[in-house]
């Protein structure tokens, strides 16, 4: 067995799962909404699949959706790339930032990370060979700071992976930071892999800014979105990626042996979403807002303190308020006696450096997020 893998242990999120399951809890810990999804978008892939062409389609993705995909930046975010030699399609972005690793990655080559991450990140880090710098940022403000990213960055750093929307934070960078974290990869000839997933689940009018869009690093960004998180239908695992031509034809040769490609009939409902008018956008975000807002005024009224949550599908309470040092004891805790699944954020931090933060999902229905207050209420009830 290879050592990254051995030691292992299964995901937080399928844990986390799984004891919600065995304990009929609500499951506020693994991110999926409790919706179906957009209707339209489900039946475009229900009439492809069954009026469509089953077949391998093109290793790059279905021409359509790497159109869509295109003019889909274009309208959002500005971007302008070349539908044919720069946008992929790949299953789902894990597929992505795992071929966009293993495509620039040379054994040795250094790796800059932040903490809190993705937990997928670090061992496709190590697997690549890639050796990690880790910036840890820290809450509740999780920014960029320049003495870091001097320490991180050297002549062997290669990439920088970076999350931004981050989960499970919460937050997105500003202007400052990405400039401040742009210029560093100018100087040291990095090339950024931006993990965006979150980039349209932003409220209270902030806007996602594409590091991409940043002076100089055109040319030296992978950019990562991902349908799943988009249209709330995260079983769906397609993703997608912009690069520059040379920088793409790289990735697109990592890609071909680890999926190939993905399926058609969700690709063309993947094309036909991303066209979707800004109400869509705009109603997904206001539904996502007030539910963050029913559970934050929720726990609140409870006495957790919350932090704030300007992006993604989460937010976290911050138990040291509540006495409490060891969030996977009190996540433990809260799944078994009390019937609410969440995610201790330890697991985003590498070297365990936060154990303070509870991460919960309010991407649900009013229903499952004041039934699971009730269970909160009653946790801090018999802490009190
Ligand atoms: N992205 C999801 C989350 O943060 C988890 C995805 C998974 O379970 N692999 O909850």
């Amino acid at each position: 067995m290879n050592p990254v893998y051995a030691d292992l242990p299964t995901t937080v999120f399928e844990r986390m799962s799984a004891l919600a399951r065995a304990h009929g809890a609500i499951n506020l810990g693994q991110g999926f909404p409790d919706d179906p999804g957009p209707a339209d978008i489900r039946q475009a892939g229900a009439r492809a699949l069954l009026e469509g062409d089953n077949q391998y389609p093109p290793m790059m993705g279905l021409p359509a959706l790497r159109a869509a995909v295109a003019a889909h930046y274009a309208r959002h975010q500005g971007l302008v790339v070349d539908p044919a030699s720069e946008v992929m399609v790949t299953s789902g972005a894990t597929e992505a930032i795992a071929g966009a690793l293993l495509a620039l990655i040379e054994p040795g080559d250094e790796v800059v990370l932040f903490a809190p991450m993705y937990d997928a990140y670090l061992p496709l880090v190590r697997r690549a060979g890639g050796v990690p710098r880790i910036v840890p940022l820290r809450p509740p403000a999780f920014r960029l700071e320049e003495a870091a990213l001097a320490e991180a960055f050297g002549p062997r750093t290669r990439v920088v992976l970076l999350n931004d929307p981050l989960n499970p934070s919460a937050t997105l960078l500003g202007r400052d930071d990405l400039a401040l974290l742009a210029d560093f990869c100018r100087r040291f000839d990095v090339t950024a892999v931006c993990d965006e997933v979150w980039e349209h689940v932003v409220f209270d009018g902030a806007a996602h800014i594409p590091l991409m869009s940043l002076p100089g690093m055109r040319e030296r960004t992978v950019k990562i979105g991902s349908a799943g998180k988009i249209f709330s239908l995260t079983g769906w695992k397609v993703g997608f990626v912009l690069a520059e031509a040379g920088l793409m034809r790289g990735l697109a040769k990592a890609h071909q042996f680890l999926t190939f490609t993905t399926p058609p009939n969700l690709q063309s409902a993947v094309a036909f979403g991303l066209a979707k008018d800004d109400a869509y956008f705009a109603g997904m975000r206001a539904g996502y807002a007030r539910a963050r807002d029913r559970l934050a005024a929720g726990l609140t009224g409870l006495g957790y303190r919350v932090l704030p949550a300007r992006a993604t599908w989460f937010l976290n309470i911050d138990i040291a308020a509540l006495g409490a040092d060891d969030d996977v004891a009190f996540c433990e805790d809260l799944v078994v006696r009390h019937g609410v699944a969440a995610i201790p954020v330890s697991a985003f931090y590498p070297d365990g450096s936060v154990r303070s933060l509870v991460r919960l999902c309010f991407a649900k229905a009013d229903a499952t997020l004041d039934a699971a207050l009730e269970r909160l209420a009653d946790a801090r009830r018999r802490a009190a």
